[in-house]
């Protein structure tokens, strides 16, 4: 059977929405922080703390898209340590449904590297990524997704489905998630609770 080595979904993640947030994949951060690739760089720690800057510039980014009334989320792309892609939410800006922050700053750093193909990026991004996203992520062979808070009503890599790490996909990315949830899951709360205020 095909179906015998498929990710186990979870389906808890779902039943818990409104209730105590439960974190699906809970030990991922633990468990890939210990995988952690050391590349060209120099130490974990140092990569670490790109990343930790990176979530920081993704979160601005978020902040901006929840300015102009779109939800907030924003993402960076890392190149051996370095920004070369920062974007965020422009759905409602632009009246593009495939204008998520993950999908504009994929395109960039493309255009950036000269290549459709990469591998050697850490796509950094507030939410976890939908379906649609988490395709793209694939599709880009990105080298490691890090993303802050969980998305359990529509989230692709963990929440509902588990797409980077499906075995039946020629490409599985590292995943993290956990940096700076806290920030990026108040982020999510005030827009919303803005938003049903202003209705
Ligand atoms: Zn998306």
């Amino acid at each position: 059977m095909v179906g015998d080595n498929l990710p186990q979904p979870h389906y808890y993640a779902v039943r818990n929405l409104g209730g105590v947030r439960e974190r699906p994949n809970r030990h991922a951060w633990k468990a890939c922080e210990a995988q952690v690739s050391v590349g060209s760089n120099p130490t974990p720690s140092a990569m670490k703390s790109d990343v930790e800057a990176a979530m920081h510039e993704a979160l601005q980014q978020a902040r901006i898209a929840g300015e102009k009334g779109d939800v907030p989320v924003g993402a960076v792309v890392l190149h051996e340590g370095k920004v070369i892609a920062s974007r965020h939410n422009e759905r409602e800006l632009t009246n593009d449904p495939t204008a998520h922050a993950e999908i504009l700053a994929l395109r960039d750093a493309a255009k950036a590297l000269g290549t459709w193909r990469l591998t050697e990026c850490t796509l950094v991004v507030t939410l976890e990524p939908c379906v649609m996203c988490a395709g793209a992520l694939m599709n880009a062979r990105i080298g490691r997704l890090v993303y802050a808070t969980a998305d359990l009503k529509g989230g692709a890599t963990a929440s509902l489905y588990n797409v980077c790490t499906d075995p039946r996909l020629n490409h599985q990315p590292k995943v993290m998630h956990g940096i700076c949830e806290r920030e990026a899951t108040d982020l999510m709360k005030s827009f919303f609770a803005n938003k049903r205020s202003s209705e």
